[in-house]
């Protein structure tokens, strides 16, 4: 018999979810391999190079950079983050501009309070709650030490501590829509500005929160970009002893005798292992790589309501430009409407990437823009032939170039497409559903998918991945490797302690 250390494990998808897996599985005593489709890892924390310019696709913050918290340490393990690492000079969450007047949300929230109200002294009453909350919201850190089911009496009253004042946030902001709540301010520009960021439909104490955790130094953006950091960690593993494949698409998972045996690649091979941790989007896990007949209940439930359970991407296009006016900026733009597909959009935002010699090549520096796209963009860009996508896209490039021209009248005649990208783009290189960042957006309509991990009929097998625990993100991909492997040890009865 096998000793359980030396048992294998194989884990599909080498984005972060994988990457974290595998660590913790190495670090477990594992033996481990890492089945990616790409040629590079970090799924879709990663960037690529245009005409000499590094476009990056992913991190405009981090959460757990702040040292002490628990996901911190979880970015450590993994090679992601240390004690050296050098952040992004950025002093701003965003700005928002209408009608020529402009607001930024600043990390320092005592400087946001003063200048909301000086541009809207009749919504004081409202910033001021807006800035108390967002203190409160400081309180919600991510859990990352254990998967919630092995929390015992005194984790929940260790969180209740730490946590005293954000129930107030739940209860004030829990189950409004952000759109609702911009419309308790008076001031246009103070409406737009709370649903530029994150889509109108999110709930809003999820901007509250990704607000609060900029602020309070808790959502960096490492220098280097997000590739780099996918890098490290992928060296991390390779320097542990892990072994990752790449090219190698994942046909099907095989399940024997209700048990995960190992997997099937496109080209034919099977891989046998011990435990099967698949890291992938959840619809092509189970509309692939097993039958749909184990999607968990609220997963299907939340599949067949779009409405309540969107997933957002965006319509996204990078310029190289010579002078930038503030590096590291992003700025929400009014701008005249612009029509993708039915819809018509008259916001976007444009982000300088100057902070990072990265991003500069011979003094120009890389600006990127992004249009929101939902569930219903996706399927316009879908419909269309392939010529047609090609022709859509640089046309809607030339558009958007068009009105950061007339925004910004010092990049006129300076400025110089990169690239322009899709949700399909999303869709194409890692298989994400509709081409979504993350996972499910929280909505006031809809409940928030937490997968235990486990599923019923399955044994050895252990879901990780974005997608497990609404809304996704990094957070919530790294931690997920690291809870698969605790509960494998959990099942063999060995500690968690990781
Ligand atoms: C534009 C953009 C901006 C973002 N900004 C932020 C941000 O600022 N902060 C934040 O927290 N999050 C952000 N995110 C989200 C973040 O990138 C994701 O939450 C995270 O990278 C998801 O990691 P994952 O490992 O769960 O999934 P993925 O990255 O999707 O990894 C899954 C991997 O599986 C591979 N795969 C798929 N199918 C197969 C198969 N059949 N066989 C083998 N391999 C397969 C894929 O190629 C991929 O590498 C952003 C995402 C995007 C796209």
């Amino acid at each position: 018999m096998k000793n359980k250390a030396t048992e294998k494990v194989i884990i599909i998808g080498g984005g972060i979810a994988g990457l974290s897996a595998g660590i913790y599985a190495q670090l477990a005593g594992f033996e481990t391999e890492i089945y990616e489709k790409n040629a590079i890892p970090g799924g879709e924390c990663i960037g690529w190079n245009r005409k000499g310019f590094h476009i990056d696709n992913c991190i405009h913050w981090l959460t757990g950079t702040k040292k002490g918290t628990e996901l911190y340490d979880v970015w450590k393990t993994v090679g992601a983050l240390d004690d050296d690492m050098e952040y992004a000079p950025i002093n701003a969450f965003y700005s928002s501009t209408y009608n020529g007047q402009k607001v930024t949300l600043w990390n320092d929230l005592e400087r946001t309070k003063e200048e909301l109200i000086a541009l809207s002294p009749e919504d004081e009453e409202e910033i001021k709650k807006f800035i108390e909350y967002v203190e409160y919201s400081k309180q919600c850190l991510f859990p990352a030490k254990k998967p919630m089911e092995m929390w015992g009496v005194k984790d929940y009253i260790d969180m209740g501590k730490n946590m005293m004042d954000f129930p107030k946030v739940m209860k004030e902001f829990g189950s409004i829509s952000l759109e609702e709540y911009s419309k308790r301010f008076k001031h246009p520009l103070l409406q737009h500005m709370m649903c530029d960021y994150l889509p109108k439909s999110y709930c809003a104490y999820s901007f509250l929160v990704s607000y609060a955790t900029m602020a309070d130094g808790n959502g960096n953006i490492p220098m280097g970009a997000s590739l780099q950091m996918s890098l490290r960690m992928e060296k991390k593993y390779k320097d542990m002893g892990g072994r990752i494949c790449y090219n190698t698409d994942v046909r099907k998972i095989r399940i024997e005798k209700k048990k995960a045996t190992g997997i099937e690649l496109e080209d034919g091979r099977f891989i046998a292992g011990d435990y099967v941790i698949p890291t992938v989007d959840t619809y092509l896990l189970f509309h692939k790589l097993i039958s749909e007949k184990y999607m968990p209940k609220e997963l299907h439930a939340a599949y067949d309501a779009p409405k309540a359970y969107p997933a957002t991407s965006g319509f996204q296009v990078a310029f190289a430009v010579s002078t930038s006016p503030s590096e590291g900026e992003t700025v929400f733009l009014d701008m005249d409407p612009l029509s993708v597909g039915n819809r018509r959009f008259d916001r976007m935002y444009v982000k300088s990437y100057g902070y990072d010699d990265v991003f500069i090549k011979e003094g120009r520096t890389v600006i990127q823009t992004c249009i929101t796209q939902t569930d219903e963009d996706y399927e316009f860009w879908k419909s269309l032939p392939e010529e047609e996508y090609r022709t859509t896209k640089a046309q809607l490039a030339k558009e958007v170039q068009g009105r950061i021209e007339k925004a910004f009248p010092l990049y006129a005649g300076n400025i110089e497409f990169l690239d322009a990208w899709t949700p399909l783009t999303y869709e194409r290189y890692c298989n994400a559903y509709h081409g979504s960042y993350m996972s499910f957006v929280t909505t006031p309509m809809g409940k928030q998918i937490k997968m235990k991990g486990t599923l019923k009929g399955i044994k050895n097998l252990y879901v990780a991945g974005q997608w497990t625990n609404s809304p996704g993100g990094l957070p919530v991909a790294v931690a997920s490797g690291k809870f698969a492997i605790q509960r494998i040890l959990k099942k063999q009865r060995r500690s968690i302690e990781l």
